[in-house]
């Protein structure tokens, strides 16, 4: 059985981004016949709010995009994390860090300036260092890792040159976002993923972390962003897109015919539920450039 996922942190209220990302993968589960999951990624304890998880269900439910069984929460799942988390330790391919962020700007070459943060391994050879608590990171392998993305096609990534051993716990306990993704999807049995391309990186890094668990990994379909005129991804910050302000000025079906329309599958913006997309739904009519999102 095909399984799509969708699995949104209840830090804020949605955004049109995140339904552009919600009513594509229903569409890509659904067409096939398959179930659609829903994941509330709340680990992070800090930013994650049961009002924002309940808002943001309704928010689905009234789109028309209904899951299929109970939504699973991150925030419950802290002894399945541990266990694997052990498995790791237990391979020899983790080791705590103490750096700060300000270390790890401070070791960046500035051909690295774009934003992207590559870990250098200072605290991999570190002898122990009893007492002192840190994150906790693992080892990435310096050669190329090849993936084919379902919508992006071929790509080869070097994790070590990329990206550097990455945070699977955060100093504080926290699980991180790259491990709990890969238990999650496997146990669950996710076989495809539809997210925004801004995680095309994650998907090699995602796909390590399972080959290392000895779990399986899905496939990755990888969206265009939404972006403003100025060429700015939206985010939360744009919240005249946030569904509180949409669900005021516009109908269910409205909102679905826009965003169909920006994903190319209808010609005009016309309002249509997300049940009547799918026989028009293809992946070969979804851009791979990101998409402008004009006045609404
Ligand atoms: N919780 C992540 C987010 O909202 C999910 C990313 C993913 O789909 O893997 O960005």
């Amino acid at each position: 059985m095909e399984k799509g996922r969708f699995a949104p942190s209840p830090t804020g209220r949605m955004h049109l981004g995140n339904i552009f990302c919600a009513l594509l993968s229903w569409l890509s589960a659904k067409e096939k016949g398959g179930q659609w999951l829903l994941r509330i990624e709340d680990i992070d304890p800090g930013r994650s709010r049961q009002e924002y998880a309940d808002l943001l269900m309704d928010d689905l439910a009234w789109l028309g995009l209904e899951w299929d069984g109970e939504p699973v929460y991150q925030s419950q799942r802290s002894d399945i994390y541990e266990e694997y988390f052990e498995r790791l330790k237990q391979q020899g391919v983790t080791y705590p860090c103490y750096c700060t962020r300000a270390d790890i700007l401070a070791t960046q070459a500035p051909h690295e300036s774009d934003g992207r943060v590559v870990y250098k391994g200072t605290c991999r050879h570190l002898p122990p260092q009893p007492g002192r608590v840190g994150a906790t990171r693992l080892m990435v392998p310096n050669r190329e890792i090849a993936f084919t993305d379902g919508h992006y096609g071929e790509h080869t990534v070097n994790l070590a040159r990329q990206v550097g051993d990455f945070i699977i716990r955060r100093k504080d306990g926290a699980w991180a976002y790259q491990l709990a993704v890969v238990i999650d999807d496997a146990l669950m049995g996710v076989t495809e993923v539809v997210r925004g391309r801004d995680l095309l990186l994650s998907s090699p890094q995602q796909m390590y972390v399972a080959d290392m668990l000895g779990v399986s990994s899905p496939r990755f379909c990888h969206l265009p962003l939404l972006c403003n005129r100025e060429g700015q991804r939206l985010s939360k910050r744009d919240q005249s897109l946030d569904m509180e302000n949409l669900r005021h000025r516009y109908t269910a079906s409205q909102i679905v015919g826009e965003l169909a329309c920006l994903a190319g599958l209808i010609p005009t913006p016309d309002a249509i539920s997300a049940k009547e997309l799918l026989p028009v739904f293809s992946w070969e009519k979804v851009p791979k450039e990101d998409i402008v999102v004009g006045c609404w």
